[in-house]
């Protein structure tokens, strides 16, 4: 049996009497057309009908909970189906606190149902596919669109309409489907997950605000100054290049990493925040010995979702710092 919630998203659109696609269909409503070619037994719940941009933290761990209940339950395997905008995010929370062998796949469309060539239908069935597959056990949280497999902690949303919108910068995807099966083309070493109190806790916590801020010529640190005065309890910063802010952003960088936990990621599209190449004022080596904790390969979202998760978690400065240490590199 595999486990299937619906929590909205393009894939659950349709248009009604007001103008646009809304969040709209149910599980039921998206598992009809495949469920004879799925070959498993489907257990559907609509969790949520929103737009994936408006799903909270605690939807996020509730929606973890009832997963959890499920692979409790007898299910083989968990699939969840959203929206695309977001889908980098959710994914990577939920495989940074997911414990299970058994796999938990995430797909959604960029297609609403209505439209001709809706990707809907057959990213959900490629999704049952997987999540029924025994090469997909421990493998942590996968994403599942256009015939390709992404682990969690790489994928990225990558264009705004086509169908093949999902990519992995800077790493490989993980398998696509041929046929109706699975192939195996890559794959990851998946970290611990994050100790974390339990999920009833860690829904009802007090989510600090942690914002990304992506540096861009010009930027002086103002904004950062501000959002720190107006309660972040973390920045992440998106640098330039290998991870790099101009002079009175840097100044202003190093003083408010002694009020909060400061991210050092790079806004670049694929590839590292550096750790000793450059060492001009402004550049990484200056900012990683004036205070900031480097990001190393997580992406700029996902080093927002792994420092927010830990601070609601409970985690300290060093903890943090070490986390992003560990999730951060890769094998040398
Ligand atoms: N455009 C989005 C989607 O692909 C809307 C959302 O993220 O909910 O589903």
């Amino acid at each position: 049996m595999i486990a299937f919630g619906a929590l909205g998203g393009t894939i659950s659109m349709v248009s009604g009497d007001e103008s646009g696609i809304r969040p709209s269909l149910g599980a039921e409503d998206l598992v009809t057309s495949v469920s004879a070619a799925a070959g498993v037994r489907i257990r559907t719940a609509t969790l949520q009908r929103v737009g994936s941009s408006s799903l909270t933290a605690r939807q996020l761990v509730e929606t973890l909970a009832w997963a959890e209940q499920e692979v409790d339950a007898g299910a083989a395997g968990v699939v969840i189906s959203q929206g695309t905008d977001t889908l980098e995010e959710t994914a990577y929370l939920w495989d940074l606190l997911w414990q299970r062998s058994e796999p938990l796949i995430v797909t959604a469309a960029m297609r609403g149902p209505e439209q001709p060539g809706a990707d809907g239908p057959a990213n959900v069935l490629a999704a049952f596919t997987v999540a029924a597959s025994p090469g997909a056990r421990d493998r942590g949280v996968l994403t599942v669109l256009d015939d390709q497999i992404h682990a969690a902690r790489w994928v990225r949303k990558s264009h705004t309409v086509r169908t093949g919108a999902f990519a992995s910068p800077g790493a490989a995807a993980l398998g696509l489907l041929v046929e109706g099966e699975v192939a195996w083309t890559a794959t990851t070493p998946r970290d611990p997950a994050v100790p974390a109190p339990d999920r009833a806790a860690l829904a009802a916590a007090d989510w600090p605000w942690v914002p990304l801020l992506e540096f861009h010529l010009g930027d002086d640190g103002r904004l950062a100054r501000a959002a720190v005065d107006a309660g972040a309890a973390a920045l992440v910063v998106a640098g330039s290049g290998g991870g790099h802010v101009s002079i009175p952003a840097s100044d202003v960088y190093a003083e408010l990493a002694r009020r909060v936990p400061v991210v050092l990621a790079g806004r670049t599209a694929a590839g590292p925040v550096l750790q000793r190449t450059y060492g001009y004022q402004g550049a990484e080596i200056d900012l990683i010995a004036r205070g900031l904790l480097p990001a190393g390969w997580l992406a700029p979202l996902k080093a927002r979702t792994l420092t927010q998760l830990l601070l609601a978690a409970g985690a300290d400065r060093d903890q943090l710092a070490a986390e992003l240490a560990r999730r951060g590199r890769l094998p040398r």
